[in-house]
């Protein structure tokens, strides 16, 4: 092992002065406003420049980076799209921002097995793109431009996963560079396999704590014959969830059941001007599949919004109009900022069993009154799942105020037998409720994975996991 110098600071000179040995020091940056770029991701303000920013093209640099960063115990944090809302992209002192986007690869497309490999810094954007002509795509869909290899490791999912499922179901294998600089392979292109501990699952999730994941292989699914989406406008928000949870119970297949509160949808119609709405708490569906079963499907959602007293069922009936309802509902969180384009937005994510979340966002709605903030609400509600947008402003009594319901929010989440987070991940910002949702025991056994795996804690070291005993056998 190389002897490390003491400061911070010499290790990371050590560090770089190995990349550059390797060939690296045109993918180093170590100039302000690359530095600037990389110091936070989305809505958490929480930012810390990292030491230098190294942009990686191929596996082995990533191996070279980690082999450096391993020997000299320098951290190391994944960065994809940075669009990741719990400050999991902030670094540790003296870090390095490993920078992932320029691997944009697709290293191989098996339609006929529906399945595909890319590097980590592919966009789910730009995959589809890439792949339309084969008649496949891929449904993972979070709001931002984010990287495959991002999604990976915050297990994302979105509007589409009622029906498709998350990061965890569309991810058959990966290739991985673990601490040392050791690169592994895990999963493969099977639908199933029931050999060996699933590493596949273990590093879906893990937020760059564990290793960096470069290349992943995806599920693909056909594009469904015929696509229907519909809007449904409800006068009184339970109305609204009572007929999503419905929709669920009756085991209608949507592919999406969006909800957008009466704020929110105000926020929408005015940032992507949607014309033909009112400011009314708004459920979005989508329908597809076969032509019959398509009919069917939107008879049955029809039938259970008009007994909910759903007050129109709208059509959006044209490519176009559907691009145009889509692209408003990933565009939420744009539209929440823009009701005060000075204030700070802080998007939290819980997750309840779905018949609990009736009572669930009854209960934020009464904590959102108390408070006095503004406070959009949205979300995949047929997977249970809905963001708070708390819009507030940057004191720091301001971020007290909204932190303090965002702990609310999600200490109703948890009690209701919830997660403290359905897709958004852990981060910073998660870590203080993980005890309360795992129990130490269980965090005891992570912590003993982390250790093993990462012994010197190079990986994103802050996040994910909070401090505390250690499962030792
Ligand atoms: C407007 C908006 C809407 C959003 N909507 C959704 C949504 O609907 N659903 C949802 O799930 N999320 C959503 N998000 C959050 C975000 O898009 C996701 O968390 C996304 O998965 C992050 O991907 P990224 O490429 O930006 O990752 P980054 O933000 O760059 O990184 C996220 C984490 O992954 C690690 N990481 C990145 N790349 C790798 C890698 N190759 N190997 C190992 N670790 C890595 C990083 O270290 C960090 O811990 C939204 C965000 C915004 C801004």
């Amino acid at each position: 092992m190389t002897d490390c110098p003491s400061s911070p600071a010499d290790r990371l000179a050590s560090v770089l002065s190995t990349l550059r040995e390797n060939g690296m020091a045109a993918r180093i940056s170590t100039s302000h406003s690359v530095l600037e770029a990389h110091s936070h991701g989305e809505a958490m303000d929480a930012a810390n420049l990292p030491g230098a920013v190294v942009f990686a093209e191929a596996t082995d640099d990533v191996a070279t980076v980690l082999r450096a960063c391993h020997a000299h115990r320098v951290p190391v944090v994944a960065f994809g799209a940075g669009t990741s809302v719990e400050g999991h992209v902030t670094p540790a002192d003296y870090a390095i921002s490993l920078d992932l986007s320029a691997m944009t690869d697709i290293v191989e497309v098996n339609a006929e097995d529906l399945d595909c490999r890319v590097q980590a810094g592919l966009t789910r954007q730009a995959l589809n793109a890439q792949i339309r002509d084969t008649g496949l795509f891929f449904p993972v869909d979070p709001g931002g431009e984010a990287t495959l290899g991002g999604m990976c490791a915050t297990r994302a999912s979105g509007t589409a996963a009622v029906r498709y499922g998350t990061m965890k179901e569309n991810v058959l294998g990966l290739t991985v560079v673990l601490a040392t600089g050791e690169v592994i392979r895990t999963g493969g292109r099977v639908r199933k396999s029931s050999t060996g501990y699933d590493l596949t699952s273990l590093f879906v999730g893990s937020e760059g704590t564990l290793g960096i994941v470069t290349e992943v292989q995806l599920r693909l699914h056909g594009r469904p014959e015929t696509i229907s989406a519909a809007v449904c406008q409800f006068a009184d928000l339970n109305d609204a969830i009572q007929t999503a949870i419905e929709i669920i119970q009756c085991g209608i297949p949507i592919s999406r059941v969006e909800l957008l509160d009466d704020v929110q949808m105000a926020a929408s119609i005015r940032y992507s001007g949607l014309t033909g709405y009112e400011p009314l708490t708004t459920l979005f569906f989508e329908f597809a599949g076969a032509p019959a079963a398509v009919a069917e499907q939107v008879t049955q959602t029809e039938g259970i919004a008009l007994s909910n007293n759903g007050l129109s069922f709208a059509w959006a009936e044209t490519a176009e109009d559907r691009t145009r309802l889509w692209k408003a509902r990933h565009d939420a969180f744009w539209a929440a900022k823009a009701i005060e384009p000075t204030a700070r937005v802080i998007s939290t994510d819980c997750i309840v069993p779905i018949s609990r979340l009736g009572e669930l966002i009854a209960g934020v709605r009464e904590d959102i009154a108390r408070s006095g903030l503004r406070v959009p609400l949205l979300g995949h509600v047929g997977d249970g799942n809905f963001h708070a947008l708390i819009i507030t402003d940057h004191t720091p009594q301001g971020y007290g105020r909204a932190l303090d319901l965002d702990r609310k929010i999600v200490s109703r989440a948890l009690a209701l037998g919830g997660s403290c987070s359905g897709e958004h991940g852990v981060g910073m910002g998660k870590l203080e409720f993980l005890e309360t949702e795992h129990g130490e025991g269980t965090l005891s056994v992570m912590r003993a994975l982390k250790n093993t795996m990462d012994p010197h804690h190079i990986l994103n070291p802050g996040k994910l996991l909070p401090p505390g005993r250690v499962y030792q056998g």
